[in-house]
């Protein structure tokens, strides 16, 4: 079958697989506001103890299940603290501010992730003029950062030092798995760090959506509340749990995969003229590479990609992204390697066209 584009934007680009359309199809559902989908019922228990929480709340989107999650530990006026091109500071909608009037203090470092060492002092003192400094927000793997996996003894000691400031810690594991697949922890490894998990079924596990919100039964019954003033409380949702049960019992390992092709894919670009990845910082499906301004730039790539076949996204002036996932096989990584390196040699129109950057 002709493929009309090797899609590689993102790995929300993911469809269903017939195995999973299955799965869907023949859920047992029934009414989950109501605490009555068995589906729902099951999956939230089996992310639970995956990772070893009281509790699992499903919601629509990461960026539902992360606002659930900043909800439960600020209250109006309150201050996160987030590395500055974070998911939830800067892909969400100025949410955190919107529904839950949290102001967002973003900090530097390198591939996304933060340290104790740029924490240390940005806890605001007890007095009547300071915000309230109260959470700790953590994206792992970095989206933005380039797929970079947290090590744990890192997650450990961020944890322990928010617990020591009085901070409550909320993790955007959208790619959770992909970090706990490349770095071979376990997701309970991860939980007994932070107070709070949001992990994403739509990106690297391919399911068509849903997200999880774990941790206490308490922040979950809070999140429950959350989930339903945002409209995100649904009734036969068992159709969803069940792909998202499906993918934790075979997208998971299989993971490794797109973090092989990714590689595979890097190495072929750092070979071409005019482009260059940082290699070592190729740790998952995500791969950013820079283009020699000689060549034109990045969203004329992007656009001349387009006319060949190939997406990806400009997210800089000079920066693309390029994403492994599901549907990307490792024929499909080289040939968009191919693609890349034919548009490049025969030279990319230095157009005027730019943006949208995110970043
Ligand atoms: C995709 C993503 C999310 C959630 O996005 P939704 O589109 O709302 O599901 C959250 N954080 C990170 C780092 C992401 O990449």
């Amino acid at each position: 079958m002709n493929k009309p584009f090797i899609d590689m934007r993102s790995d929300t680009v993911t469809r269903p697989t017939p195995a999973m359309r299955e799965a869907m199809a023949a859920a047992d559902v029934g009414d989950d506001m109501m605490g009555e989908d068995p589906t729902v019922n099951r999956l939230e228990a089996t992310v639970a103890e995956l990772f070893g929480t009281e509790a699992a709340v499903l919601a629509c989107s990461g960026t539902q299940s992360n606002q659930m999650g900043v909800r439960c530990h600020c209250v109006p006026g309150d201050e996160l603290l987030i590395h500055e091109s974070g998911h939830i500071a800067n892909y969400e909608a100025g949410a955190p501010a919107v529904i839950s009037g949290v102001s967002t203090r973003t900090l530097p470092g390198p591939f996304g992730m933060l340290d104790v060492e740029t924490l240390h002092g940005k806890v605001r003192a007890d007095d009547q003029h300071l915000v309230r400094t109260r959470l700790l927000c953590l994206e792992n793997t970095t989206n933005i950062g380039g797929g970079r996996v947290y090590p744990l003894e890192r997650l450990a000691e961020l944890g322990g030092w928010a617990r020591e400031n009085g901070l409550a810690v909320h993790l955007d594991g959208a790619r959770l798995f992909n970090a706990c697949v490349a770095d071979g922890y376990s997701p309970a490894d991860v939980a007994q760090h932070v107070d709070t998990v949001s992990i994403c079924f739509s990106k690297g596990l391919g399911c068509p959506m849903g997200s999880v919100l774990v941790g206490s039964a308490e922040h979950v019954r809070h999140a429950r509340r959350t989930r339903k003033l945002l409209g995100g409380a649904l009734r036969q949702s068992g159709f969803v749990a069940a792909a998202a049960l499906y993918a934790l019992d075979n997208h998971v390992d299989r993971l490794a995969d797109d973090h092989a092709n990714a590689r595979l894919f890097a190495e072929k670009v750092a070979a071409v003229d005019g482009l260059s990845v940082d290699l070592a910082s190729v740790e998952t499906n995500l791969v950013f590479f820079e283009v020699d301004p000689a060549l034109g730039t990045a969203a004329a790539v992007q656009d001349t990609l387009i006319d060949r076949g190939l997406r990806m996204y400009a997210l800089g002036p000079q920066r693309l992204r390029a994403c492994t996932h599901h549907d990307i096989t490792r024929e499909d990584a080289l040939r968009a390697a191919e693609i890349v390196a034919e548009t490049v040699g025969s030279g990319v129109t230095a157009g005027t066209k730019s943006g949208p950057y995110e970043w």
